[in-house]
């Protein structure tokens, strides 16, 4: 009569068989197969330990006596080549030293009498891989801890949100220990400001994504997509169910959450609370991104405010001084920006100054900075750039705003702008106030550039020593 074939799912353990008797290997062998395990055989000492250089195994079966070397040589070999793995030693004599003294003397996990036959043996096996289990789950807390307190100063660098937003899904990545997690991070659409989370799902817009959610919208996350960082946002705890979804939360707010698909890896336990303290971190690390850019970004025009432009201004002047290049500042007033007001209303004006911000963002370089420096007076820093450089580039921003066209309710509109433009050569020892003075003389020019008609950029007239 043909046997039914019993289908055994596989434990994801791998045992390896160590014993000179080839029947009783053999035995061994399918009880542990029966068991779901993968199994791996030597019949030397010598040839387990190469077998453990290239194959990674959760538990050794070790018999005791064996030509060559002993289980104990081979044990006191293993572990000194930094094997962690459990080990159970086999024997079937009683001569040798008492189990107890082998517990305490040997790294090994168990002692097993073969004459006590297969079910006492697998006893043995079943405690050893559940050890095994512990250890493991331990070793990725403490790898995981590790790799939070390594993240941390990466995370608390001055950056943008976008670029921080990216940082904490790859280091996400590193702790959750596998590569090519896809993830997304939601925020609340109607509040981009503040990355508030809530409960809604029109309310979330994924800010940054990679992997496979790269460019998703929110519509395109399947339902228990969905329902998982609904259920993190609304509760405050990380889910795994099986996609992993993580609040964050600064206080009692909750501004955003981080969605990862495992994958493959998705049966794998996580350790939640340590997922949790990485998202807590994570979150301040957001919300003093945020706090950064409100302190130093203007609300209207999207530059930079005056306050962090002169220190910027200040720290540039200060290479430059160390490193002997020049440094320009270029201040930019509206011509009759008054008129502009009183004609078309103070919204028409801000329009203008807000499309002027824009103009400036589009045409500076990377390493230039354009900041809003007053009213209707915005300024740029173009560091390592000489005054023959600063001349060109304010001549090209001159004719860029001449030539914006802006429609307003009561036609087209033109403005024009007045440039001063002043170069610190960079051969002078810095000193304090250094920067004050650089943005008077820039004034001083763009006072003439007025006094000379307007819509004309005009280079202090710097006698450099
Ligand atoms: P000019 O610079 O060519 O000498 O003439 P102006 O009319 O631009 O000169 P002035 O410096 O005397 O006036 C600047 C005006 O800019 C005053 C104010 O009404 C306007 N202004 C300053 N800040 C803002 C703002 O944020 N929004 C609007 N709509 N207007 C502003
Ligand atoms: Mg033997
Ligand atoms: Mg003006």
């Amino acid at each position: 009569m043909a046997r039914l074939s019993q289908q055994i799912s596989p434990s994801g353990h791998t045992v390896l068989v160590v014993d000179d008797d080839a029947d009783l290997r053999i035995t061994v062998e399918r009880l542990l197969a029966g068991q779901g395990h993968a199994v791996l055989s030597a019949e030397r000492g010598s040839a387990a330990l190469k077998m453990l250089q290239e194959h990674p195994v959760d538990l050794v079966l070790l018999d005791y006596f064996m030509p060559g070397m002993t289980g104990e040589d081979v044990v006191r070999e293993l572990r000194a080549a930094g094997h962690t793995m459990q080990v159970v030693l086999q024997t079937g004599y009683a001569s040798e030293r008492p189990p107890r003294d082998m517990l305490r003397d040997l790294d090994i996990q168990g002692y097993h009498d073969k004459s006590e036959g297969p079910e006492k043996l697998l006893v043995w096996v079943d405690a050893a891989l559940k050890m095994h289990r512990h250890v493991q789950a331990i070793k990725v807390s403490r790898d995981g801890l590790n790799h939070i307190l390594q993240a941390a100063p990466e995370l608390h660098r001055v950056q943008s949100l976008d670029s921080l937003l990216r940082g904490i899904l790859l280091q996400l990545q590193g702790i959750l220990g596998f590569s090519g997690a896809w993830v997304a991070t939601s925020v609340r659409a109607s509040e981009p400001h503040s990355l508030f989370a809530v409960p809604e799902a029109q309310a979330f817009v994924i800010r940054v994504a990679t992997g496979r959610y790269e460019g998703s919208d929110w519509a395109a996350l399947t339902e228990l997509e969905q329902l998982t960082v609904l259920a993190a946002g609304n509760t405050g705890r990380a889910m795994h169910a099986p996609y992993v979804a993580l609040p964050l939360r600064v206080g009692e707010r909750r501004i955003g959450v981080l969605l990862v698909d495992p994958g493959p890896q998705s049966g794998v336990q996580f350790d939640l609370t340590l997922l949790e303290v990485f998202a807590s971190q994570a979150a301040v690390a957001i919300e003093n991104v945020r706090l950064f850019e409100l302190a130093t970004t203007d609300d209207l025009t999207g530059l930079m405010n005056r306050r962090a432009w002169v220190s910027r201004l200040g720290e540039a002047l200060h290479l430059g001084a160390r490193y002997g290049h020049p440094t320009s500042v270029m201040m930019i007033d509206v011509d009759h920006f008054k008129r502009v007001n009183d004609t078309y209303g103070h919204l028409m004006g801000d329009a203008v100054l807000r499309l002027l911000g824009e103009t400036l963002r589009r045409d500076v370089r990377t390493t230039d900075v354009a900041a809003r420096y007053g009213g209707e007076e915005l300024a740029v820093l173009l560091p390592h750039t000489s005054a023959d450089g600063a001349m060109i580039f304010a001549e090209r921003v001159r004719q860029s705003i001449a030539q914006q066209e802006l429609i307003g309710p009561l036609g087209t509109l033109r403005i024009t702008a007045s440039l001063g433009v002043a170069t610190d050569p960079g051969h002078t020892v810095h000193r304090a106030g250094e920067a004050a003075d650089l943005i008077h003389r820039a004034d001083q020019a763009l006072y003439q550039a007025k006094a000379g008609g307007r819509d004309r950029v005009v280079m202090e007239a710097y006698t450099a020593g």
